[in-house]
């Protein structure tokens, strides 16, 4: 992402916070999107799709892929100077700028497609002050979506359902439960190593994992073993694991009980080594 485009969003953010419409789930949309629509499939180039921790840990599943591996094949992370956590963008690819994923049939990861693919045309936005309210959704109307001039209408909460976006919705939570932590909010800056918690920990799960089972992470805190077997088969467990050992050590929030029977040792640092 390019600093205009970067631009153009902070424009959109703010223009979304003062002059969107603010709706409901019970507010009503006139919208569908169809194979046979002439627009088939126009919206998936050239656009920006910013991919949330769990967007990652289903496409990388559904691919077959290491989220190390999906991170460097499929995205970008545009850094900007006093960023507070990881942004993570889908690559396009060519010319055309194609998101590498569309087929002619259309989304070749349908079932798993990212949360901003799945609720558009509406748009989710989570002020979390008072003075610009509290979370809200707001249509968005691209010029040349022709899906606006549908008839067929429903609520926006019919429209979450028909797309499946609940889960997405709760596992996005966990995110928000860091970033809009008082804890974290004091926070000015992250530091280098601060930014690579937060990473491992929401968006390359695999070697969060890693870092789990192969540092000396479990002797320093006392887990549930049933957790701990959990966490070594199950990427949803361990992305909620990871909200939480971020409120633990970047928040301040105690969640975490240290084991008392851990000694450090004095060694050298490894590669796998990450002080929470
Ligand atoms: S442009 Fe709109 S109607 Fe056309 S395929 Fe995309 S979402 Fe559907
Ligand atoms: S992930 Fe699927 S729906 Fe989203 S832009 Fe790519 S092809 Fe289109």
């Amino acid at each position: 992402m390019d600093n205009d485009a970067r631009t153009n969003l902070q424009r959109l953010k703010e223009t979304i916070i003062k002059d969107h419409e603010r709706l409901g789930p019970d507010d009503r949309l006139g919208f569908r999107c169809h194979k046979d629509i002439p627009c088939f499939n126009q919206c998936c180039r050239d656009v920006n799709i910013f991919l949330t921790p769990y967007d990652v840990l289903r496409l990388k599943n559904a691919l077959g892929m290491r989220s190390d591996d999906f991170i460097e094949r499929h995205t970008i992370l545009p850094i900007e100077k006093g960023q507070k956590y990881p942004v993570v963008v889908l690559k396009m690819e060519g010319d055309a700028k194609t998101c590498p994923f569309v087929t002619a049939q259309g989304c070749g990861v349908y079932k798993d497609r990212p949360w901003a693919c799945r609720i558009y045309p509406i748009g989710e936005a989570h002020p979390n002050n008072e003075q610009t309210g509290r979370s809200f959704y707001f249509k968005l109307e691209e010029g040349d979506c022709l899906g606006h001039r549908d008839p067929k209408e429903q609520t926006i909460r019919e429209w979450l359902h028909d797309q499946e976006v609940t889960r997405y919705d709760d596992m996005g939570a966990l995110f928000r439960a860091v970033i809009f932590h008082p804890g974290f909010e004091r926070i000015k800056e992250l530091e280098p190593r601060q930014m690579q918690q937060f990473f491992l920990a929401t968006y390359d799960l695999d070697r969060f994992r890693e870092f789990i089972f192969e540092s000396s992470f479990l002797q320093r805190f006392a887990l549930d073993p049933a957790q701990v077997e959990q966490l070594r088969r199950d990427d949803e467990a361990l992305l909620s694991f990871g909200s939480t050992w971020l409120r633990h050590a970047l928040c301040g929030e105690p969640l975490l009980e240290p084991d008392p029977n851990y000694v450090p040792k004095s060694r050298k640092k490894t590669g796998k080594d990450v002080q929470p």
